[in-house]
């Protein structure tokens, strides 16, 4: 069934998981994911990333995402990952998303705030829950690819200047009223090149300021016993995305490489098949089974 973001988020924090938020920018994806959750019967969030609307459309898929919820047998919220403007914010509460995220989180906090409140109020007029940013990841998954705004990249060595401060925690609450935070604590977006080193502290740190959901980014790559401690200390919500979805390229590469005349669907289904397996595999890590 569809639901909101807060009823999967609370009933994360009844049952102690995170719940995980996967981008679904295909229907191989949004199955995989969806007969994962189900098989499970844990609850998940099916996200569509504004910066994927060069490779799908919202008003294609956005939908179809819709829909599928409805008819799941678990509870699905369907998001909006990285809103990046009020426009298409808009345009996703309009086609049903229950859920969306804005990040303003590279524009000055000032501006952030403003800009999240206006969101933020506009979303709940609409009975739609929203994520906002505070801190800020080095990098938006593909945003090489994409006409986005480009954040500037820390130097190196001063990447915890992007971290979350938690002395602006209770503020940026207070001005945006949102209703789950994203936190940067060490994560990075997409394939890891080295094992990302996750301030532990910070987490519990921010939980002491405020018992709002706090959300992680950059989810991919990180060991399970990261997992499991970023849990306990509070994360409910995990984006995970990049390593799903690097698991379907490497089998639609081995069926191409092996099989010699075949049809587009096949290469389809097999990387469903392992995408499926992957989200089976962290589901069961973030639901401790
Ligand atoms: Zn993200």
């Amino acid at each position: 069934m569809l639901v909101g973001l807060k009823e999967v988020l609370e009933e994360g924090k009844r049952r102690q998981i995170a719940v995980a938020n996967f981008n679904t920018p295909n229907l191989e994806s949004l199955i995989a994911v969806l007969e994962a959750a189900e098989e499970l019967d844990v609850p998940v969030i099916i996200a569509h990333a504004q910066l994927h609307e060069r490779i799908v459309p919202i008003d294609r898929v956005g939908p179809m995402m819709v829909e599928l919820a409805k008819r799941s047998k678990t509870r699905v919220c369907v998001h909006l990952d990285h809103g990046e403007d009020f426009e298409y914010c808009k345009r996703a509460i309009d086609f049903g998303f229950t859920s969306i995220m804005i990040d303003f989180s590279d524009l000055p906090y000032d501006e952030n705030t403003k800009g999240t409140r206006m969101v933020t109020d506009y979303a709940h007029e609409h009975g739609v829950d929203v994520e906002g940013e505070l801190g800020a990841l080095p990098e938006r998954e593909g945003s090489e690819a994409m006409d986005v705004r480009k954040r500037e990249q820390p130097a190196p060595g001063d990447e915890r200047e992007l971290y979350t401060k938690p002395e602006l925690v209770g503020d940026f609450l207070e001005k945006t009223n949102v209703d789950a935070l994203a936190i940067a604590f060490g994560a990075v977006h997409g394939l890891y090149k080295k094992e990302p080193n996750l301030d532990m502290e910070l987490i519990t740190e921010i939980t002491k300021k405020t018992d709002i959901p706090l959300v992680m980014h950059g989810g991919s790559g990180v060991s399970d016993e990261d997992y499991r401690e970023v849990i306990r200390r509070g994360i409910r919500k995990i984006n995970y995305y990049s390593y799903m979805a690097y698991a379907g390229y490497a089998k639609a590469k081995e069926i191409v490489n092996t099989v010699e005349a075949d049809y587009y669907h096949n290469i389809g289904y097999g990387a469903r098949q392992v995408m499926k397996a992957d989200a089976l595999r962290i589901l069961k890590v973030f639901s401790h089974m």
